[in-house]
């Protein structure tokens, strides 16, 4: 289970699931408020997390 980093609706089912080097990632797109975020899991333990922003890609959210 996550939560949305904008309106803090928890979602969950991700929308793509991939591995990147050492990381899995999880894409999800809020069905509340429309923001796109991905969860980077390292190990089974959450990382950090990315959050679009529009004009300027992927940022820390
Ligand atoms: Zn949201």
């Amino acid at each position: 289970m996550v939560k949305c980093p904008n309106c803090k609706k928890e979602l969950t089912k991700p929308k793509k699931t991939w591995t990147y080097g050492l990381f899995k990632v999880q894409a999800y797109s809020c069905d509340n408020c429309g923001t796109d975020f991905r969860e980077y899991t390292k190990a089974g333990k959450h990382s950090f997390t990315l959050k679009l922003k529009k004009g300027k890609g992927y940022v820390r959210a």
